[in-house]
């Protein structure tokens, strides 16, 4: 049994140790991810926001770039566009991908890294495809999240984390339990991404047969999404497949997550989960306040080159 869930209760008329874990959040729905395409035309799976969730406070986006087999020169990018009010995640799997923005800063994810921009006030930048890769093709696959901020942090100014895969623990336990802890705390590891609003985000392989418990901190919305095999989740143990994402109750510490024995396959899912802003979620494409107005505004300001261009 694995750190965080476990009470570790002792009964001592049963004469057996006998591990109590918390009771497991259940499954409040399910939604499915839509396939489409992004930015100069890469392919998508998308959960949200879609007309069945708009977003899932705090969290306003998740899409699944991928996985593609790509030819020579058939890799595609989102060119220069401007972001305001929130973060972008971006988590390679597969693939090399190069960023460029309006304040001079580039850089490079390849397979494991995570690159954290706060967007706050604004910045335009560009995610394309690593050039060498766009030559030569191959298998592109990642994700990105948007994180909303808060109304005091919307207009700070913008930073960026990198983290390449070396500074992400990755946890592994006996019973076939892999953890990629990119943000918060899971299973005893800590990451090493400093956040806005508290946010938990893990990347887990489970081998057939496993079945860990994840501690979630109280008061946390939060929701598990499988992108590879099926697993169950949950305390009813709903079984959620590959491009569905599972919304979970708020109303225990945990979740439980389970792969049959019998399974021909792992299971790869994110889970992901933050306490909510609670304060109202106003966006239009790639700006999102808590205004009609400080949309305008962002218009305004982009139009007018306040956020920058790339030189
Ligand atoms: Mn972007």
């Amino acid at each position: 049994m694995l750190v965080g869930a476990v009470l570790a209760a002792f009964h001592p008329s049963e004469g057996v140790m006998k591990p109590q874990t918390t009771p497991s959040r259940s499954v409040a729905s399910v939604i499915p991810g839509i396939r489409t395409r992004e930015g100069a035309g890469f392919e998508v799976r998308r959960p949200f926001p879609t007309d069945r969730l708009d977003h899932l406070d705090p969290f306003l986006l998740l899409v699944e770039m991928g996985p593609s087999d790509l030819g020579p020169g058939e890799a595609r990018g989102a060119p220069d566009h401007p972001h305001r009010g929130f973060e972008t995640v971006t988590y390679l799997l597969s693939g090399a991908m190069v960023h460029q923005d309006s304040q001079g800063n580039s850089g490079r994810l390849g397979p494991g890294d995570v690159q954290w921009m706060t967007a706050g006030a604004g910045v335009v930048h560009s995610e394309m495809p690593a050039p060498e890769f766009l030559r030569s093709g191959g298998r592109m696959h990642g994700f990105q999240l948007w994180v909303n901020l808060p109304r005091r942090d919307k207009m700070i100014a913008p930073r960026y984390q990198d983290l390449p895969a070396a500074r992400i623990p990755v946890v592994r336990t006996p019973d076939g339990v892999t953890a990629r802890v990119i943000a918060g705390e899971a299973l005893g590891a800590r990451a090493a991404v400093e956040t806005r609003t508290p946010i938990l985000y893990v990347h887990c392989t489970l081998a057939p047969g496993a079945r860990p418990a994840l501690a979630l901190p109280d008061g946390f919305s939060g929701f598990a999404y499988v992108f590879a095999g099926e697993c169950a989740v949950g305390r009813e143990e709903q079984t959620i497949r590959s491009g569905e994402m599972a919304i979970l109750t708020q109303d225990a510490g945990s979740v439980s997550l389970a792969v049959p024995d019998s399974a021909a396959t792992p299971a790869e899912l994110l889970l992901i989960a933050g306490l909510p802003i609670g304060e109202p979620v106003v966006r239009y494409g790639p700006f999102v306040m808590n205004a009609e107005e400080e949309i305008f505004q962002a218009v305004r300001d982009y139009q007018n080159g306040r956020m920058g261009a790339i030189r």
